[in-house]
């Protein structure tokens, strides 16, 4: 008999044991499932939110000013999503006003503190630059490059330029094709930062060339001088956001955008004598 209570009593020991067991599986299931939800709501809430400040906001490119000085900034003349899909609008935006805007606000202070830059345009005071003064060299190039690439780009651009200048680009370069290939070569082949310009040399013939960060022909000391009528930002803020390392897709997309009119009126400005 002995053995059969003890047997019985051990059976109801693992009853009362099981239950126990489910009880503490229940009970913990049910503690534990909303503390899962706590958890994974926390982690939620610990995602940083985009406070106001940092919201993309994109402004207008009229409501951009410069500091008071010598210098404005060259009205954008069209808005920033206007070149797209060959330029996309935050790069617009954040190339105007903010990187050709700092450029404009260096140069008014600097030309403030010298007096003799004072009433220069800014293509003289390119021509008389001493090039180790390399604030001044910067800021004037920045802002003289930037002014004059706005204006070579326009919406429902590119193609081909129709009139004396097609003339004077197969004189100069055989072929519009030709030329193209070398301004294609002088922008993807700029180390670094830098430019490409198509510019008039002082024969009155076309020439491509480049140059390093900000600076560009009219400069004392460059490889080629001259006065430029095209250039091309190759700096990687100007394409980058959308480009990637794709410097060669960005300049074949250019050319989609060539403002080719203010183009000719620059050769034409650049070419008659002054009287
Ligand atoms: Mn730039």
């Amino acid at each position: 008999m002995k053995p059969m209570v003890h047997k019985h009593q051990s059976k109801k020991t693992i009853m009362v044991g099981k239950t126990i067991l489910s009880i503490v599986l229940c009970f913990s299931f049910i503690v534990l499932l909303p503390s899962c939800k706590r958890k994974k709501l926390e982690e939620v809430v610990e995602v940083p939110l985009p406070s106001a400040e940092e919201k993309i906001t994109i402004g207008h490119p009229d409501d951009v000013k410069a500091d008071d000085g010598q210098f404005a900034l060259t009205k954008l003349p069209y808005e920033y999503n206007a070149l797209a899909p060959n330029i996309d609008i935050l790069t617009m935006e954040v190339h105007y006003s903010k990187h050709y805007l700092t450029y404009t606000n260096n140069l008014n202070k600097l030309v403030a503190a010298d007096a003799n830059l004072t009433d220069l345009s800014i293509e003289d005071i390119l021509k008389k630059l001493d090039i180790n003064n390399t604030d001044l060299r910067n800021n004037a190039g920045g802002y003289y490059n930037h002014s004059l690439f706005w204006e070579s780009m326009a919406p429902k651009a590119g193609g081909q330029p129709k009139d004396t200048l097609a003339t004077i680009i197969d004189r100069d370069f055989g072929s519009f094709d030709v030329f193209k290939n070398q301004f294609t070569d002088a922008a993807e082949k700029q180390f670094g930062s830098g430019w490409a310009w198509l510019i008039v040399d002082k024969t009155g013939k076309l020439v491509v060339t480049s140059t390093p960060n900000q600076d560009n022909p009219l400069m004392p000391k460059q490889t080629i001088s001259g006065t430029p009528i095209l250039n091309l930002d190759v700096w990687e803020h100007a394409y980058y956001l959308d480009y990637q390392y794709k410097r060669k897709k960005y300049i074949e997309n250019f050319f989609k955008i060539i403002n080719w009119k203010k183009v000719s009126e620059r050769y034409q400005e650049a070419t008659t004598p002054k009287t």
